[in-house]
């Protein structure tokens, strides 16, 4: 850890959580992914999971432990989204803090570096990862978002962090390891 940026993720998807390679994970024998609702799972503004993420998580849980951390304060929203894909959730997850993914760890009993966390900021999802060890995936909305603010805490984080935004058209080869 010592020296490691912080805010730079291991993997850049250039797109959705569903363009997420399966095969980059078990590369490095992943067992768990912490899950983003906001902006990853669903657009902001969005009521329903579009169906190419629904079936990515409906083949996600088939490979990996799953778990939704989320820092929405809305609990019976996050919790109906939630239910509707069949996952464990944790709201008001005030991430960076490390607590929340402590207890996902605890209750898959699994250590940190085969849990990946999947989230589209690096301010809140990758910085909570990186401070914990976990493996961290930046991933860009699955649809048009419409948070306005969303969008500008990404524009400012990609202005001051440009060296780890990469776009990479395409898929995600091995090679897309920033590490
Ligand atoms: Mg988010």
């Amino acid at each position: 850890m010592l020296g490691k940026n912080l805010f730079k993720p291991d993997l850049i998807v250039a797109g959705p959580v569903s363009d997420l390679s399966f095969a980059w994970l078990k590369q490095r024998d992943i067992a768990g992914l912490i899950l983003d609702l906001d902006d990853t799972l669903l657009a902001l503004g969005e009521q329903m999971v579009n169906t190419r993420v629904v079936e990515w998580v409906a083949r996600a849980r088939l490979e990996f432990r799953l778990y939704i951390v989320s820092n929405n304060p809305n609990r019976s929203f996050i919790e109906s989204i939630a239910l509707s894909l069949s996952l464990p959730f944790i709201n008001r997850a005030a991430k960076p803090s490390r607590r929340a993914l402590r207890r996902v760890l605890q209750e898959l009993q699994l250590p940190p570096e085969r849990v990946a966390i999947v989230g589209d900021r690096l301010l809140t999802d990758v910085l909570a990862g990186n401070r914990l060890g976990l493996v961290t995936v930046l991933v860009e909305p699955p649809g048009p978002s419409r948070a306005l603010r969303g969008s500008w805490l990404r524009a400012a984080e990609r202005f001051f962090f440009p060296d780890v935004v990469v776009v990479r058209p395409g898929g995600i080869p091995p090679e897309a390891d920033l590490k």
